[in-house]
């Protein structure tokens, strides 16, 4: 196991942060605008938030480079900015994080289907490497792999962030199915969590799609083919649309409750996806998560 994931997970479950999308909202980021070129235009309103998160008790924060690849960038015309964006970026979650909390970079999906012949599998390891490289060079402790909805695409990430060196963390989404324990490919639990181990990612799990309630079950099949620490971040709640804007309805503590029992599914790193922020964090510290 890499060293720092190990010190990391040694005195048991960790907790890492809650959502980005949202708290830069509420810090005046508009629908359609690019979160990530934040870090170039408003490097104080980003870093309120990862100050917030390890104020309300985040061992590890992420950074604001969600989006930084070079297909979205572009779409915003900031395709040449892809390493300038991403290095500002980690940056920002290191000063706000100083010897506090651990720095783990966030690469998104592309945003682009291999299934629909939008891009290919190397084009997309491609654009992961020039990303990856970018947020290693400016420090990070760890990348993490996240919102992935096609195994494939995660693959080609995964391969990308393990030439950095660093410790690599590879999430997917489960919300389709019956059960909503497949990826939106048909992929279960159990063939994710082989592929992504034979890989060779240092941690694994699942983020976004869905509330906590439906990550025990993800959790448990996961923790039943693999040893590697598990990475479990969900949504608060299902979301329902009110008013033309997206609510999520869980409370900090109901979250929080729950959170517990993922910590008895095996979870090692638990947080936040869509919906939750720092009173999320501080309701599972208080719970002594
Ligand atoms: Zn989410």
């Amino acid at each position: 196991m890499h060293e720092l994931i190990g010190s990391l997970i040694a005195a048991g479950p960790v907790l890492t942060d809650g959502a980005w999308g949202t708290e830069l909202m509420r810090r005046g980021l508009k629908k359609g605008e690019c979160p990530e070129s934040w870090n170039l235009n408003h490097p104080e309103r980003v870093e309120e938030v990862p100050l917030r998160y390890i104020e309300s008790g985040s061992r590890i924060v992420l950074t604001n480079t969600f989006g930084a690849n070079r297909f979205i960038l572009e779409k915003h015309d900031m395709g040449d900015k892809v390493r300038e964006v991403n290095k500002a970026g980690v940056k920002i979650s290191k000063q706000a994080a100083g010897d506090k909390a651990c720095v783990f970079a966030s690469i998104g999906p592309s945003g682009k289907l291999i299934v629909m012949k939008q891009v290919s599998r190397d084009e997309l390891e491609d654009a992961f490497t020039e990303q990856a490289e970018a947020l290693a060079d400016a420090g990070a402790d760890a990348i993490v792999i996240e919102t992935m909805i096609d195994i494939t695409e995660a693959l080609a990430a995964v391969a990308a962030a393990k030439k950095t060196g660093l410790p690599v963390v590879a999430n997917m989404v489960f919300d389709a199915g019956k059960d909503k324990d497949r990826t939106m490919m048909g992929n279960t639990p159990e063939e994710v969590a082989e592929k992504l181990s034979t890989a060779g990612v240092d941690v694994l799990g699942s983020n976004c799609g869905q509330g906590i309630e439906g990550f025990i079950p993800i959790c448990r099949r996961m923790r039943t083919v693999t040893d590697l620490p598990l990475w479990m971040k969900a949504n608060a709640g299902m979301p329902e649309i009110i008013k033309g804007e997206t609510v999520y309805n869980a409370t900090p503590d109901q979250y929080a409750d729950v959170a517990l029992r993922l910590v008895d599914a095996g979870a090692n790193f638990i947080g936040g996806c869509c919906g939750t922020n720092p009173d999320f964090i501080a309701a599972m510290k208080n719970r002594g998560l």
